[in-house]
């Protein structure tokens, strides 16, 4: 049976250290806060954004939800984008994926001050996480590659494939593993034989949002995983882009829910202290 690498120890331990940053801010007399952005019509994102409420409570982190109608047109997103960069009490900003199909979640990414861009999404940040320079880089990528390494796997010199080159998850996640020295094979919807390129893997990361894509019958024993994929089945259960039997057939595999999806959350809040720092000019930004 593999290894199953849960998250809830490593995302304790990153909430302990956010804890007493935001105690320290305290005596500033700053108050950590975070503003989702959030237009009707998903559910699994709305539900994504009560859970970071939640954990903003517990944080101590103040979070406001700023909901739209689905009708809501893309310039009044712009406008309160614009308000919220303007507003200094505000020190992160994100927008909850997906927005209708007449909103362009680029074009309002784009409009995010980098400095508060807490989920890596602007030009500039993409570009940080791209080159290595300092910045604020996606939550899920990093969020992967530090789950791994809580469990005490290694990177540098592996063989690794990551299937999917998603902007949210696959693409960012290739630059972070190149600058952690693995020789990464990249698959995507167009691969013919993605089991063929799994095999002369020693790590398998998952970020193709489509349940049961990569079979037993696909991994070997050898073989890591790491399950960014979060799909909803018919019966609204939450599940990977892995078998959900995947776990007798490899060395270690990170659950779905529990495990990637669980650290990006504190990630976030991590990223969130970041971009006080930036705003603070305490750290560098790119
Ligand atoms: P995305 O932009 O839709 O990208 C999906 C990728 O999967 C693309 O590269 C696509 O290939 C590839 N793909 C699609 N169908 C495939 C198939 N049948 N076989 C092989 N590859 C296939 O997705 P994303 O936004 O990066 O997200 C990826 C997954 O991570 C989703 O399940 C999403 O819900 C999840 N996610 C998780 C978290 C978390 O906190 N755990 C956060 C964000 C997203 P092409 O490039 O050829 O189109």
């Amino acid at each position: 049976m593999a290894l199953l690498m849960k998250a809830k120890e490593a995302a304790n331990r990153i909430n302990t250290e956010i804890m007493a940053e935001v105690s320290a801010l305290g005596m500033e007399g700053i108050t950590p806060h975070l503003a989702a952005i959030i237009v009707d019509g998903d559910p699994a994102s709305a539900y994504y954004a009560e859970a970071k409420r939640r954990i903003a409570e517990r944080l101590g982190v103040s979070f406001c939800l700023h909901a739209f109608q689905a009708d809501a047109e893309e310039a009044e997103i712009m406008a309160l984008v614009r308000q919220l960069n303007e507003d200094a009490s505000v020190h992160g900003i994100m927008l909850e994926l997906p927005l209708p199909q007449h909103i362009s979640a680029r074009k309002v990414e784009r409009e995010i001050r980098p400095s508060k861009d807490i989920d890596g999404v602007t030009p500039q940040n993409k570009l940080a996480t791209m080159t290595g320079e300092p910045g604020l880089y996606p939550a899920t990528p990093q969020a992967c590659i530090y789950l791994l390494k809580h469990y005490g796997f290694a990177l540098e010199g592996k063989n690794v494939t990551l299937v999917g080159r998603g902007q949210t998850v696959g693409l960012p996640l290739f630059h972070l593993l190149q600058r952690e020295q693995s020789t990464v094979t990249v698959c995507h919807s167009r691969t013919p034989d993605i089991a063929s390129h799994l095999s002369h893997a020693d790590i398998a990361f998952l970020a193709v949002g489509r349940p049961n894509r990569i079979t037993s019958a696909m991994v070997h024993d050898r073989l890591i995983v790491v399950d960014a994929g979060i799909n909803e089945t018919e019966d609204g259960r939450i599940t990977g882009d892995g078998a959900a039997d995947l776990d007798a057939y490899v060395t270690a595999v990170s659950p779905v829910p529990g495990g990637v999806g669980t650290l990006t959350t504190a990630i976030l809040f991590q990223n969130l202290m970041k971009a006080i720092r930036i705003q603070q000019g305490r750290e560098e930004q790119l």
